[in-house]
């Protein structure tokens, strides 16, 4: 079963200055061999994508864990990064939270090397009504967020992830299969076949995205619900140069449309839609898809008499309390055209593993869950589940625990659940809440809306939740 073969190990290099870094890949070749103790690895994780690779880079920077040896398997081909000067379509809102656990397994520096835009403000606002809300103030000294390339943040973990001695990576090399430890027999470990050979583990950590194969071995339910929707993504110019460090979204009755600061005149846009409008949008000629966008982020959508009305009871009732919101909103800005070749869907849905863990597993990411991109917040949750997971092994190791023995990762779910499950109900509530344009709906966000604009405690208890 542990035939000998060749482990490739990549290692992602990068030479040049801040804004131009260059990378290429050198592979080095070691030899698993049948007899030695190779094929066994104390963790191993399945998905090599930004969660995973994560994970990787923490577990072999945290100093408790500094004997564990780490096996991270990614089912696609090693790519070398080179930045471009075209911003890629993809990027990640990545929160404070996100960005402390990348500066301490040493990722975030390449990321700032490369490129990143902070976002100091939030803009959120209902093409039914006149209800807006705003988050954060572009005057900040602390960006609240950093809108970053994924291909930047994976070269930057990958990167952090190849620096510590105790990570192997292997590309090319799916997780077809894994048999798990069998109760009542001696053995704790967990055995994954693969694309280059089997290996053994005492933890299997399923990193492996919403289609998760780790998942599914370990018998973990995944409650899931197809939006019917797609994200539409592009790489815009503005019609004028901007400060632009505010991220715009307007929520249309058909789905929210979002831009996130790239550059002075570049934002990148995320416009979820159904899925027949998305395919429309996408074979539009440039023209008249920047038309589309314009009239997405611009157009006067008929007025509803209940929503003004209910709305304009609100405003009499905080005035008198002296409780008005700022009066000038800030104007959102236009579109005046589109990076060729820059627009691409995706297909967009909920998951969520009501348990993360059995014996020698445990879920990450989007393995775990699955959230709608309206609030930025997927890869957020994922590298959330990264702290408390490297975390709970550190402890596990102090006090002499097995890796995958259930008392530790039963605090990981515990830990994660608690701030997974509210977060990805309150996603999909706003989703249902926004998805339309019934009078009483429109009428209930409003007022909610705009309370929540009028509010500060509000609205710091929310920006503190999606921060963590
Ligand atoms: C349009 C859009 C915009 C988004 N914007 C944001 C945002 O602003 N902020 C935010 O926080 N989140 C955002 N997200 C969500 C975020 O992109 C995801 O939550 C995140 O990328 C999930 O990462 P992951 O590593 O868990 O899973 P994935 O990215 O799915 O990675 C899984 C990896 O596992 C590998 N794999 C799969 N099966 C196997 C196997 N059997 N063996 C080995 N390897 C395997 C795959 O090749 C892949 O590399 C957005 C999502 C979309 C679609």
């Amino acid at each position: 079963m542990f035939g000998g073969r060749f482990v490739f190990r990549c290692r992602i290099l990068y030479t040049g200055s801040c804004q131009q870094v260059k990378g290429c890949l050198a592979v080095r070749h070691a030899h698993v061999n049948t007899q030695d103790k190779s094929r066994y690895y104390d963790v191993i994780i399945a998905g090599g994508g930004l969660v995973g690779t994560t994970l990787a880079a923490a577990l072999g920077h945290t100093s408790t864990l500094a004997g564990k040896t780490v096996l991270l398997l990614e089912g696609g081909p090693c790519c070398s990064f080179q930045l471009q000067p075209r911003y890629s379509n993809r990027v990640v809102a990545i929160n404070n939270s996100s960005q402390s656990l990348l500066e301490s397994v040493g990722a975030w520096q390449h990321v700032l090397a490369a490129r990143c835009a902070p976002v100091r403000k939030l803009q959120v606002w209902d093409a039914c009504s006149d209800a807006a809300a705003s988050f954060g103030r572009d005057d900040l000294a602390r960006a609240v967020a950093h809108v970053v390339e994924s291909d930047v943040l994976l070269a930057a973990v990958s990167r952090a992830a190849q620096l510590a001695s105790s990570v192997t990576t292997l590309h090319e090399a799916s997780v077809r299969s894994c048999e798990l430890p069998r109760p009542g027999t001696d053995s704790d470990l967990v055995r994954v076949h693969t694309d280059h050979g089997s290996f053994a583990c005492s933890l299997l950590v399923g990193a492996d995205g919403a289609a998760s194969r780790v998942r599914g071995a370990a018998g973990l339910q995944f409650v899931s619900r197809d939006y019917h929707q797609r994200a539409l993504v592009a790489t815009l110019q503005l019609s004028e140069p901007t400060e632009n460090v505010v991220a715009w979204q307007r929520f249309l009755p058909s789905g929210p449309i979002a831009l996130l600061p790239l550059t002075a005149q570049l934002s990148s846009l995320v416009w979820s839609t159904s899925t027949d409008e998305a395919r429309r949008l996408l074979s539009l000629p440039p023209d008249s898809f920047v038309d589309a966008v314009n009239e997405a982020l611009w157009k006067q959508f008929p007025r509803d008499s209940a929503v003004e009305w209910a709305l304009r009871g609100l405003y009499r009732l905080l005035e008198g309390v002296s409780l008005a919101p700022p009066a000038v909103r800030q104007l959102q800005p236009s579109v005046a055209c589109v990076e060729e070749g820059s627009r691409a869907a995706f297909p967009l849905g909920l998951g969520h593993a009501p348990r993360y863990v059995a014996p020698g597993i445990a879920l990450v990411g989007d393995a775990a869950h699955r959230v709608h991109p309206l609030a930025g917040q997927g890869m957020n949750l994922g590298l959330g589940d990264v702290r408390s997971l490297a975390r709970v092994l550190a402890d596990a190791v102090s006090s002499g625990q097995r890796l995958g023995s259930m008392a530790g990762l039963l605090r990981y779910e515990t830990a994660r659940q608690r701030h997974n499950v509210p977060t990805v109900l309150a996603i999909d509530g706003l989703h249902r809440l926004y998805n339309t344009a019934a009078t009483p709906v429109v009428v209930l966000r409003s007022l909610g809306l705009h309370l929540t604009q009028c509010l500060p405690p509000v609205k710091e208890a929310i920006m503190e939740h999606a921060a963590v």
